[in-house]
């Protein structure tokens, strides 16, 4: 008969769902739940799938050691701890290992500073046929904090994120979309509509509130901001990095994805290809700006254009001289281009997620209408690229400095130009053209950026 599994009055454990491969725990037959020190517990989830995540230092005597886990919330459960005062805890469940045996176990969490162990090895967790010796210290081998430095400082976080994807349309297909993917990774996306936030700012303490109330900390914000709201949204996108939270693409880069002539001269100065733009102040050089572009036909662009919105072809010379009178008259700004004719109508639409193209589709505009836009009508389909559109489309990505973007590329007799680099790029029509998952790829690039709760973090 093999002789029993005996647990010492101090054991060395690990938790490998949380992540923790070595904890010091004190036995203690006198208390009936196992209790974890953990600090920052912090509930989130939906009501009928609560988890907690929490901070936890592992080494008492090196407080720079810090992690972050995740759990599912069992139970909520007021303990009383040996002080006499009592706490309402939150439990969880979760595998413990101790030598070579394996087993899952419910653990409360506190956040007392004091305790030396950092578990508290409960009656409840000590399977029947187990037995405690008091005189025996680590019974089941030993381990060390060494084992911990093995691990990645930034590698992939695995534990759920509590993502705020901020929008005006929680119910179109992209929010939809990111909304499932994430859910579908075990993290939980909120919609915020950004209008709706207002803020605190502050030097020591940045909130973001909403209907009275703060909102909690995020640890990921994916921003689809209108464009009819760029200025408000972008300000409380920077709240929101401000509170500790990451933001998918960030408002700077936003910006400029939103001003044509910003993003034109940026991608100008990194010498990437597109169709030549002129600008002016003044109505005195109507004439050379048609010119400049080589004359008619040309483009009109209003600056804030999106959706095909602001675009128009004047054929001849003469329109397009009384089409930039005219919107000078509506004070409007605008740039005048090249209209690039052997396009013909199409453009390609390339999805950049973290310096990669993932997927592309080229759009066709509807009979009779130059811009492929789909929201003017246009139709999608795949398409391949050529090495030199993908080099080009991840460059200008890259230049506006956004992570995730729609970069559109006109073919040219010149090559590829790029048109414009877009912040919150629509789903729909790549996805169902191309059958690829994009929102779970955004999801992917979240998790890989997003580092744990750090001390820096902890406002
Ligand atoms: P928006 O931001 O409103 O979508 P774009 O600059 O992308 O504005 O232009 C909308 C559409 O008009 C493009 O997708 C393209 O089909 C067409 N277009 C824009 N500029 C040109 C151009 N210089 N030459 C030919 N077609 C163009
Ligand atoms: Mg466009």
């Amino acid at each position: 008969m093999s002789s029993p599994f005996t647990l010492g009055w101090e054991e060395w454990v690990a938790f490998p769902d949380l992540g923790l491969p070595a904890i010091k725990a004190k036995v203690d037959t006198g208390a009936r739940t196992s209790a974890l020190h953990a600090s920052v517990i912090e509930p989130f989830g939906p009501i009928d799938k609560p988890q907690v995540r929490f901070l936890i230092q592992p080494n008492p005597d090196d407080l720079s050691l810090e992690f972050t886990c995740s759990a599912p919330v069992v139970d909520r459960r007021q303990v009383t701890s040996s002080n006499g005062e009592a706490e309402l805890r939150y439990v969880i469940q979760t595998q413990l290992k101790c030598g070579d045996r394996t087993w899952p176990v419910d653990v409360t969490l506190s956040n007392r500073e004091s305790m030396q162990y950092r578990m508290l090895f409960g009656r409840t967790s000590i399977a029947d046929d187990m037995m405690v010796d008091p005189n025996h210290s680590f019974a089941q081998g030993v381990l060390s904090f060494d084992l911990y430095k093995g691990l990645p400082k930034r590698k992939p976080v695995k534990r759920p994120l509590r993502i705020a994807l901020l929008t005006k349309e929680p119910n179109n297909y992209s929010s939809k979309r990111l909304i499932e993917a994430g859910e579908a990774r075990g993290h939980v996306v909120e919609a915020i509509d950004t209008t709706r936030c207002y803020m605190k700012i502050d030097a020591h303490a940045s909130e973001v509130h909403y209907d009275g109330r703060a909102l909690p900390r995020y640890d990921a914000v994916i921003p689809r901001i209108g464009p009819a709201i760029t200025s408000y949204g972008l300000a409380v996108l920077r709240q929101f990095i401000n509170s500790g939270a990451y933001c998918l693409n960030q408002p700077d880069a936003i910006a400029a994805s939103r001003d044509k002539l910003l993003a034109h001269q940026l991608l100008a100065r990194e010498r990437i290809g597109m169709p030549v733009t002129t600008f002016a102040n003044s109505p005195k050089d109507t004439k050379d700006l048609v010119s400049l572009v080589g004359g008619a036909p040309v483009i009109l662009k209003l600056l804030q254009s999106s959706q095909g919105k602001g675009v128009v072809l004047a054929e001849t010379r003469k329109a397009a001289e009384s089409l930039v009178d005219a919107f000078r008259g509506l004070e409007a700004n605008f740039l005048v281009q090249e209209f690039v004719g052997e396009a013909a109508g199409r453009d390609t639409r390339c999805f950049v997620i973290g310096n990669k193209v993932v997927a592309a589709i080229q759009r066709i505009a509807a009979e009779g209408e130059f811009r492929s836009n789909l929201h003017r009508g246009g139709t999608a389909e795949a398409v391949r690229l050529t090495k030199e559109e993908r080099d080009i489309a991840r460059r200008a990505a890259q230049t506006i400095g956004l992570s995730v973007a729609g970069v559109d590329i006109l073919r040219t007799n010149d090559g590829p130009k790029v048109l414009e680099v877009n912040s919150s790029p629509g789903l729909e029509g790549i996805e169902t053209a191309t059958e690829k998952d994009i929102a779970t790829l955004i999801i992917q690039n979240l998790e890989a950026k997003v580092r744990p709760l750090s001390r820096e973090q902890r406002l």
